[in-house]
């Protein structure tokens, strides 16, 4: 039988946490021949909470699940990490300036990535989920200069399901049929959900629902804004959701997207489609055994050439804060 996959999740205790942690020990993140061992990292006000986490996963017996050790130190958390799942972050709060957001977030982004660098195996990938995750993603992959800078990602899974999600609702054709969705740019409000690449059955998805208000003012803003949306509703932030994308990013990666599609990833950019070299950005990407590539030669209309840049403005504009903040 194979070596369990040392697998290091960040905010374990939180809400995303509590959904992602049984499913990764029930095999969704590798695969189910894969067995896990799960380093849990938290502060040290929520290791009680995640010793109550790791009683519940012990209470499930799950046969790939090889073991469970909990950290309040990055350290030892990220030590021998294989895959690094970042989740917790400090979120905005009501009255925080954006200065104040990223500066508490490179506080914590920045140890991390030097605990990376310092003691994660050699084949470490790391996805960061917690929020600004792109910019948070930076901060990493700029204290572990030992770390290829294509090991550190940002999650933009969850927006690239959700545009599939409704595509297929508007066009009545199944999750299955819809294809070469791209999200690109910033995980945030002006990240831009492309529907002119997309496809459904194989036909170009633009052409096919020949709809351009819906697309400007329904099917873009419902992806952008789908989790203020959700919190209106559910009373708290998606999570299922959002842990659920976490595996499918996970999962892709290693096991590759299928002949011909394509999937979401936020990665270091080198500069193609204009996105200025080192911004971490979303970009359409083919996956294979652990490894990406950016799909090259897309056609960007003037309507997205607009949106792409918006987006990746703001990320600049996030990557001069951080600089500035000396976080970078
Ligand atoms: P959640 O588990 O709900 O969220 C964690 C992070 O994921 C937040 O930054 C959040 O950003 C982001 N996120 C939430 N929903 C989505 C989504 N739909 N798509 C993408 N990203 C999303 O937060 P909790 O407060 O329940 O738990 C956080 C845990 O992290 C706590 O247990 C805390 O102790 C821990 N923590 C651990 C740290 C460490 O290990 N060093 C550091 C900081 C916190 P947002 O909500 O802003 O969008």
């Amino acid at each position: 039988t194979r070596n369990p996959v040392n697998v290091t999740v960040t905010g374990a205790a939180g809400q995303i946490g509590y959904s992602l942690l049984f499913r990764i020990a029930a095999g969704d993140l590798l695969g189910p021949d894969i067995p896990v061992k799960l380093r849990l990292l938290e502060i040290p006000q929520a290791v009680k909470a995640a010793e109550g986490v790791a009683m519940e996963l012990d209470d499930c017996a799950f046969p790939l699940l090889a073991g469970i050790d909990i950290f309040d130190n990055p350290g030892d958390g990220f030590a021998g990490a294989n895959v690094a799942l970042l989740v917790g972050a400090r979120p905005r709060t009501a009255g925080m300036e954006r200065g104040d957001l990223l500066s508490a977030n490179g506080g914590i982004f920045k140890p991390q990535g030097e605990a990376i660098n310092a003691g994660a195996a050699d084949d470490v990938r790391v996805l960061v989920v917690g929020n600004p995750a792109n910019t948070n993603a930076l901060i990493a992959a700029s204290h572990a200069p030992d770390v290829p800078k294509s090991r550190f990602t940002a999650m933009t899974r969850l927006d690239h399901n959700r545009a599939v999600a409704q595509i297929a609702k508007k066009s009545g054709a199944p999750v299955t049929e819809i294809g070469n969705v791209t999200i690109w740019g910033n995980h945030s409000a002006t990240q831009y959900p492309d529907l002119y690449n997309a496809r459904i059955s194989g036909k170009n998805a633009a052409e096919y629902i020949n709809d351009q208000a819906w697309l400007e003012n329904s099917f873009i803003p419902t992806v952008a804004k789908r989790g203020a949306a959700i919190i209106e509703a559910r009373g708290s932030s998606s999570a299922a959701s959002a842990a659920s994308a976490a595996l499918d990013h996970v999962f892709t990666w290693f096991h590759g997207t299928a002949e011909g599609d394509w999937t979401s990833m936020g990665i270091v950019s080198d500069g193609s489609y204009g996105v200025p070299e080192g911004l971490v950005s979303s970009f359409p990407v083919t996956t294979r055994d652990g490894n990406f590539e950016i799909v090259q030669g897309l056609e960007i209309n003037e309507f997205s050439r607009a949106r792409i840049d918006a987006s990746v403005k703001e990320l600049a504009d996030e990557r001069d804060a951080v600089r500035e903040l000396g976080l970078i």
